[in-house]
């Protein structure tokens, strides 16, 4: 029998592909996920990759009886992966009560039904930004973590503290906590991808909205950090890559082999990129040319952020595949389809 794996959030960026991974390694995907930033028709895109259509229970997982009923009536479960989570910076330094309710509350719940119909191996999706500005480079897991700079950021260090103290007081529970650097590209289909509801906040959609017409211009947000170029360094890693981290992960705590209850695992590529780098990598790969302009800073940007991957290497035996020119090329392949797509 295969394993049953739920996965929320699996309609969203990371989620939409891990759930192509998992599906392509045999497992059994049941998503939940609320629609609140993402869209049904990515379940036939997923159905055209991979054959399998994935249920989905469109349910918000901030309400406690829906998120019992929704394991009440799904039983055999192996593993939930949670992905479920607002993630927009500054939205979030906006409406810090929403971020803290929506991004807490649905994982105290999604823990709380687990324990009650005894699911016992959980992923968390988690984030660099918990590692604030680093006093050193390249970053371990061992590096002390820091207040993020926005409510989002904080969300996901309270959320590594509630799995810390809840496996603490069920010894039955395994965790993964994996903490993403930089996110983007896109199946190399092209068919999914990162869709940012309004403005985008981060580096790459912006960028390929701007080719493809829809913005302006890229606003550059300074170029007077300590960094080679004057532009902030960051560690990009392409989502597919990590997707196929999750499926290790599982695979690891499958195994029963562990060194600690919850686990963190570092996932990037490990080399760091600036952001004019990564604006000339995409003019020389895409052939278009980016209207750009250096704007101020933008608040709570840290100067260098890049990770030390050894031990996602050594213990989950993963490493990325791709390098910035394959998360370019993807990412602009899924700009234009989707592109043409609205436009038919
Ligand atoms: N950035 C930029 N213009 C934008 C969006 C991002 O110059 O419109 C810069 C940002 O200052 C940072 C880098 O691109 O140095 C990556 O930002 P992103 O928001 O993608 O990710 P973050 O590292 O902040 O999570």
């Amino acid at each position: 029998m295969k394993n049953r794996i739920i996965i929320t959030g699996g309609c969203g960026y990371i989620g939409s592909h891990t759930v192509i991974a998992l599906i392509e390694h045999d497992f059994e995907v049941i998503i939940i996920d609320d629609l609140s930033n993402s869209n049904e028709q990515v379940l036939e895109r997923i159905k055209k990759i991979t054959g399998v259509k994935p249920k989905l229970l469109n349910i918000d997982l901030k309400n406690s009886f829906l998120a019992e009923n929704a394991f009440r009536y799904n039983k055999d479960i192996d593993a939930v992966i949670h992905f479920a989570a607002h993630k927009a910076v500054s939205e979030s330094v906006q409406k810090p009560l929403m971020y803290y309710q929506n991004n807490l509350c649905a994982l105290v719940n999604t823990l709380m039904a687990m324990e009650k119909y005894n699911i016992n191996n959980f992923i968390f999706s988690s984030s660099a930004t918990v590692y604030g500005n680093p006093k050193t480079l390249p970053i371990k897991e061992s590096n002390e973590t820091q207040r993020p700079f926005s409510p989002y950021g904080n969300t996901k260090k309270m959320a590594e503290e509630i799995i810390d103290d809840v496996v603490k007081a069920n010894p039955n529970l395994r965790a993964i906590s994996l903490r993403y650097f930089n996110p983007i590209g896109a199946h190399q289909s092209g068919m999914i991808g990162e869709l940012p509801n309004g403005i985008p906040n981060n580096l790459m959609p912006y960028i390929t909205q701007t080719a493809i017409g829809k913005r302006d211009k890229l606003m550059v947000f300074g170029n007077d950090y300590p960094t080679k170029d004057g532009t902030p360094i960051r560690d990009y890693i392409h989502v597919v890559d990590l997707a196929e981290a999750h499926v290790l992960a599982l695979n690891r705590i499958f195994s029963k082999e562990k060194d600690h209850n919850l686990e963190i695992f570092n996932l990037g590529t490990g080399e760091g990129y600036s952001v004019l780098e990564v604006i000339e990598a995409f003019q020389k790969v895409t052939k278009q040319k980016l209207n750009y302009e250096i704007t101020e800073r933008r608040d709570g940007d840290v100067p260098k952020l890049y990770a030390n991957v050894d031990k996602a290497n050594d213990i989950l035996g993963w490493r990325a595949k791709m390098g910035l020119e394959d998360m370019i090329s993807h990412s602009w392949q899924w700009e234009e389809y989707y592109h043409l797509e609205k436009k038919n």
